[in-house]
């Protein structure tokens, strides 16, 4: 049976940049790979530039049961030490908007640095190598892999979530953990479109593709991002961040307009200029399309001086106090990631280790540690990935 140091299940951001560190250590290094190509969701990423870091990266950023749990592996590897690494290998990069940094030219530069540094550091790489069984005995682990048996010291676990079945994405690291007795948090889809009911889909149908800059809020969380309408529902930056504190029957609060006082705007047309059609004056503040359905729901209608300040009040709340309650979420089809994940009370925070199983680590988005849209959830794949590959 072929024996090395460390095994790592998942070719994905955490799994490179794990091994990577474990061969620079000197350790003999496997990475398996379900797939027949490695960093298939870097490759994807970010409209195909990966936005790979963030610079505003920190714990506020992210979401888990036990919100202290990432400080460690995030001050220990941060996006200032990645960048630092994207520039050694000459890639151009900018920063889009909110500190999200996006390579210029293609996000295959970075699955290409992470390939680079693996094989720098003597890394074994194998693909559409399926791990069938994995056991514990007395000094490590031993794996039935679709060809072949391994056996390892360390085992880590770096399968991702359950985002994009499409692309492989399975339960796998979960199942794993239960397998070895470590408790799992409930999952569920994250960074996601919002579904509608029927009749508001309905009704808002001739918005698809109209997007506004809005500030979106549910319970406590919110985001002042760009919000789209769809023919499914509503999407945008806006929308994807609230969707991962979203829960069935919670309400979602929508402001089009952030920081007018709509009201007080459509008062003073109405001073300065009675005879303007309301959708005109709103067309000033909003796309055309949402004005002309904003003005035909106020059944008065006609020009500003038919509008009582009561109907201007409403014209105001329906734009920047719109209320409604999502049917539900496009799910696991289109999520960005998996919420929820590996307990990490389980686990050493600066390692990445199960406590209760020596040798068993779980980095990445398989863990419970889920980031903001932004780069945040690359940022934890590297922080979790290099922690572990210090201690394999
Ligand atoms: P993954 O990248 O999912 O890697 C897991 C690997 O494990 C995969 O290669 C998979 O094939 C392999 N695997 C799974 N099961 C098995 C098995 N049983 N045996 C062997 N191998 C297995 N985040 C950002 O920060 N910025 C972005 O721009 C961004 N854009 C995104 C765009 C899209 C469309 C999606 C879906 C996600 C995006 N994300 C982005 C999220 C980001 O891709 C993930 O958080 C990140 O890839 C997680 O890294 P990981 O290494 O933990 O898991």
């Amino acid at each position: 049976m072929e024996r090395f140091d460390a095994v790592v299940i998942g070719a994905g951001a955490a799994g490179m940049m794990c091994a990577a560190e474990a061969g620079k250590r000197g350790r003999r290094v496997l990475v398996v790979d379900h797939a027949d190509a490695p960093g298939e969701k870097i490759r994807i990423s970010g409209g195909g530039r990966c936005n790979f870091t963030n610079l505003n990266a920190g714990p506020q950023n992210y979401l888990s049961q036990n919100p202290g749990f990432c400080i460690s592996a995030l001050r220990r590897y941060t996006q200032h030490d990645f960048i630092a690494l994207v520039e050694r290998y000459g890639i151009a990069y900018h920063e889009k908007t909110l500190g999200q940094l996006f390579c210029d030219g293609s996000s295959r530069q970075i699955v290409d640095l992470m390939l680079t540094e693996m094989k720098r550091h003597g890394v074994t790489l194998r693909l559409s190598t399926a791990v069938e069984e994995a056991a514990h005995d007395g000094e490590g682990f031993r794996l039935r892999l679709s060809n072949g048996s391994v056996h390892c010291r360390s085992l880590v676990v770096a399968s991702g979530g359950k985002s994009i079945p499409k692309m492989g994405a399975t339960g796998f690291g979960y199942d794993l953990a239960r397998q070895f007795g470590i408790p799992v948090t409930e999952t569920r889809p994250a960074l996601v479109p919002l579904t509608l009911e029927p009749t508001m889909l309905e009704r808002l149908r001739p918005l698809a593709g109209v997007s506004v800059d809005a500030v979106v809020s549910c319970g406590k969380a919110r985001f002042a991002e760009a919000m789209l309408f769809t023919h499914r529902g509503l999407s945008g930056p806006a929308i994807l961040q609230i969707s991962s504190y979203w829960r069935e029957g919670d309400e979602i609060a929508v402001a089009m307009l952030p920081g007018a006082d709509l009201f007080e705007e459509l008062r003073a047309a109405r001073a300065r200029n009675g005879r303007q059609a309301l959708q005109t004056a709103l067309a000033q503040f909003l796309p055309r399309r949402l004005a002309q359905l904003v003005a035909e729901a106020e059944k008065a209608g006609g020009n500003l001086a038919d509008l009582s300040d009561k109907a201007l009040r409403r014209i105001d709340e329906a734009v920047n106090r719109w209320r409604f309650k999502p049917a539900g979420s496009e799910g696991y089809r289109t999520a960005e990631v998996t919420l929820g994940g590996v307990d990490t009370r389980a686990l050493d925070s600066r390692t990445m280790a199960a406590k209760a199983v020596p040798g068993l680590f779980f980095i990445g988005e398989v863990v419970d540690v889920t980031g903001w849209l932004g780069g945040y959830n690359f940022q934890w794949a590297w922080s979790s990935g290099w922690c572990a590959g210090q201690a394999v």
